[in-house]
């Protein structure tokens, strides 16, 4: 399993795990953009605090995202 990237929210620490797990129902749609989001969760369970986190994928570092739809934020115009 890939290692990814969490923040504990109750300890505001970040950690890595293979041991998350995918929503069952999990699926790639289009944007309008012409960009793709995953709809559906991903759980983990915390070795900080020992409970089941809940995250939505846009809120990961998540691989499986093209990385380009994420930096859409500062767009700045050259002619500002
Ligand atoms: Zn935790």
């Amino acid at each position: 399993m890939l290692e990814l990237h969490f923040t504990c929210p109750l300890h505001d620490m970040d950690f890595r795990s293979a041991q998350w797990s995918l929503d069952p129902d999990l699926k790639t749609i289009t944007t309008p953009s012409g960009g793709k989001e995953l709809h559906g969760n991903v759980h983990v369970p915390c070795p900080l605090c020992h409970q089941t986190h809940t995250y939505a994928p846009n809120e990961l570092a998540c691989p499986l995202q093209d990385p380009n739809t994420a930096q859409k934020l500062s767009s700045q115009s050259p002619d500002s």
